[in-house]
């Protein structure tokens, strides 16, 4: 699911709504409230240019979906996701940013002021736009998968592989953070179960002998999740084996952890129509920098970005993308 919907009217609907619609205007609107956004949202708003940020479908983001944050650093204890997410929004309030509940549903970037529609009715007219939505991790869609969320399903290896330190876990995808996911596992588990639901990998041929030369991961060609299982936590997990063949068949795998490495969403596609993306949807910027192909406009965290995803980076790139922000305005802006 993406984080933002995206406008489901016509063009023309869209037009009406911001034409008819009185725009308040902001130096520096900030859309998303992850890592990213608030960072983005403390830098701006003690650099004086009363940003406003608007929250998104999931109100501080991924992280607010794991348990504890063991790895930001300044934690020596660690800290739950959702409170390091409270935390960031006070720091950001303190110093005056605007944070408000809302969903960015439409964009127009054809022009500066450039316009963004919040809950499909409000038009808000920014000199600088931070753009910070995230991705979304793809799951499977399995009822079980939901209910062990937190609780021995994770999909992100670097954040959650701790605590199954000694354990066994399997991990799903053939893909490079597939393999990547399985390598640092295997480093921290006692055994990793790597699942592919065709007989090859889709991941670089180096990766793919990382993974073959390392004992402690089996890779399981040909295998598809069914259910997870346990009481509290997750024990196992049944699979079906060459799923649709004659010769199919189910086959179940003692595990305490469940990762799903299966691809991200990019939660871009209402800024698609103006900012260039790759071919899965992230966001390009300008390498090293949060620039995107429109002046004034800036990506950082998640949504443009598929290789480092961890929240310290994505608020080092929050923080880049204000910096950015104030530059811009410094050299295009009269403040009043
Ligand atoms: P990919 O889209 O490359 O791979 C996703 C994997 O998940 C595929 O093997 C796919 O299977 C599998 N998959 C998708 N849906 C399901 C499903 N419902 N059930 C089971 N399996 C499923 O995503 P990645 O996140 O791995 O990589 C994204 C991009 O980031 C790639 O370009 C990758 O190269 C890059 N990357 C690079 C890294 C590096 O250079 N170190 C590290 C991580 C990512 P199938 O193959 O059958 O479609």
């Amino acid at each position: 699911m993406s984080l933002f919907k995206t406008l489901e009217t016509s063009t023309e609907t869209k037009k009406d709504i911001i034409s008819a619609t009185p725009a308040e205007r902001v130096r520096c609107l900030i859309i998303g409230s992850g890592p990213a956004g608030y960072t983005a949202a403390i830098y701006a708003s003690r650099a004086n240019l009363k940003p406003l940020l608007i929250k998104g479908i999931q109100p501080g983001g991924q992280l607010t979906t794991t348990t504890d944050v063991e790895n930001y650093p300044g934690y020596p204890e660690g800290i739950t996701g959702p409170k390091m997410m409270e935390d960031l929004e006070k720091q950001a309030t303190r110093f005056g940013a605007d944070v408000r509940w809302g969903i960015a549903t439409a964009a127009d970037f054809s022009k500066s002021p450039y316009k963004v529609i919040v809950d499909e009715k409000q038009v808000l007219e920014a000199d600088t736009v931070i753009i910070a939505t995230g991705a979304t991790a793809k799951y499977l869609g399995l009822e079980s998968e939901d209910k062990f969320k937190g609780s021995g399903v994770s999909a992100c290896a670097t954040c959650d592989g701790f605590f199954f330190r000694g354990m066994d876990v399997a991990v799903v995808g053939g893909g490079d953070t597939a393999c990547e996911e399985a390598l640092y596992l295997s480093g921290l588990c006692r055994k990793v179960y790597l699942i592919v639901r065709k007989n090859f990998f889709r991941a670089s041929i180096i990766m793919q002998q990382r993974v073959f030369k390392t004992p402690n991961i089996e890779v399981l060609f040909e295998r598809v999740p069914k259910e997870i299982k346990g009481d509290q936590v997750v024990q196992e997990a049944i699979l079906i084996k060459r799923q649709g063949q004659p010769d199919e068949t189910e086959e179940t795998i003692k595990i305490d952890g469940f990762f799903l490495a299966i691809g991200h969403t990019p939660n871009s596609e209402i800024f698609k129509a103006y900012l260039d993306t790759d071919e899965t949807g992230y966001i390009k910027t300008v390498p090293g920098t949060p620039k995107t192909n429109v002046p004034g406009v800036f990506a950082c965290g998640d949504v443009q970005d598929k290789v480092y995803r961890q929240a310290v980076t994505a608020a080092g790139s929050g923080c880049q993308a204000a910096i950015e922000a104030e530059r811009y305005l410094g050299h295009n802006y009269q403040l009043t």
